[in-house]
């Protein structure tokens, strides 16, 4: 069914992700290529809020594709979580004669837009946009390829000061809920373990699998622990371990928010120019409510609400490859 859109309004929102910029870009050029005219909303639902709106050309995108952040800025707005603040929302949007809002972002954002398009029944559809790769509905969301590049880079750099020492160096990455950039990242560097919120991992485990390295002459060791695992942060796993081998020498990095920025690499800028321009062709085709992905390098949509609530899960084969790996 095809629709008579007009008018797209874009935003980000959420935490940043390095592709942000180039999905805007995507958006942008795709309305512009199909004589629609698309309008940049500042600062995340607040600026919808606010009227932080204007209209974007071909030229108002240039020189984004290799930037990190986003140039719309974003925000977490508490204002948008009430009735009264998604109201104010909708005015700004009629008022500026919008027919349609492309959301980029991540879970948080997605539940926002999918109560806005329902309460008000607005076209949405929203690109997923987080380093955490914790939509279903797509296999990659966009800045994950870059934040597991940034951790691994970061591993390289401890393995080569490990190695020197002879030390064991627990790095925690970023993973709340999910630990999607702790297994690439740890896969891509060599590490000896992994340790992520989804699985009940427990200290005898790990003892059993660094006894083992030490026993075969390991040199170095590095465990590569997502910040929200059930053993506790990267310091208290550290302490629990020093205090049953006490011959490692032992330190601890904590990456951080470095995780989130730097250039997108070029996964994330092709998986943001396709998805973008696949946003913006889905709402002409009469698309809504609905999350933009990828599977198996097929543009698919996949109901909003859906990609939020189905777990998407850690692909057990990727453990089983690390554990015949870390001998
Ligand atoms: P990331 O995964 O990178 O943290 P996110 O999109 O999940 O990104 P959140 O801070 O969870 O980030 O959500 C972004 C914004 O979406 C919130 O600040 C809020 O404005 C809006 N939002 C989230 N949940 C709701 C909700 N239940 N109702 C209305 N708005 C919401």
């Amino acid at each position: 069914m095809a629709s008579n859109i007009k008018r797209i309004g874009v935003l980000t929102s959420g935490g940043d992700a390095p592709g942000m910029n180039a999905a805007v870009r995507a958006v942008v050029r795709a309305c512009i290529y199909y004589d629609i005219e698309v309008f940049g909303i500042y600062k995340g639902y607040d600026g919808l809020i606010n009227g932080n709106i204007e209209q974007l050309f071909v030229r108002s995108v240039s020189n984004i594709l290799s930037r990190g952040g986003t140039f719309l800025l974003s925000a977490r707005s508490q204002e948008f979580r009430t009735k009264a603040g998604r109201k104010k929302a909708f005015e700004n949007f009629k008022s500026h004669n919008l027919d349609a809002l492309v959301v980029v972002g991540g879970d948080g954002s997605f539940t926002g837009a999918d109560i806005f398009s329902q309460e008000f029944d607005v076209p949405v559809i929203g690109v997923p946009g987080t380093i955490d790769n914790d939509l279903a509905g797509t296999d990659f969301t966009i800045g994950f390829d870059t934040a597991c590049n940034t951790a691994r880079e970061a591993i390289d750099k401890i393995r080569d000061t490990a190695s020197s020492h002879e030390r064991l160096f627990f790095v925690e990455v970023m993973g709340r809920d999910t630990g999607f950039i702790a297994v690439n990242s740890a896969i891509g560097g060599g590490a000896v373990a992994m340790i992520v919120p989804e699985h009940n991992w427990t200290l005898e485990k790990l003892i059993r699998r660094l006894q083992k390295g030490a026993s075969n002459q390991k040199a170095s060791n590095i465990v590569v622990v997502a910040e929200g695992c059930q053993l506790g942060n990267a310091y208290d796993i550290a302490g629990q371990v020093k205090e049953r081998l006490d011959y490692f020498d032992i330190r601890v990095t904590v990456l951080g928010h470095l995780q989130r920025g730097g250039s997108p690499t070029t996964m994330d800028r092709v998986l943001a120019s396709r998805l973008g321009v696949a946003a913006v062709e889905g709402l002409k085709q009469g698309q809504s409510k609905v999350m933009v992905g990828i599977i198996n390098n097929q543009i698919a949509y996949t109901n909003i609400h859906e990609a939020v609530k189905t777990e998407k899960r850690l692909d057990s084969e990727e453990f089983r490859v690390a554990k015949i790996l870390s001998i």
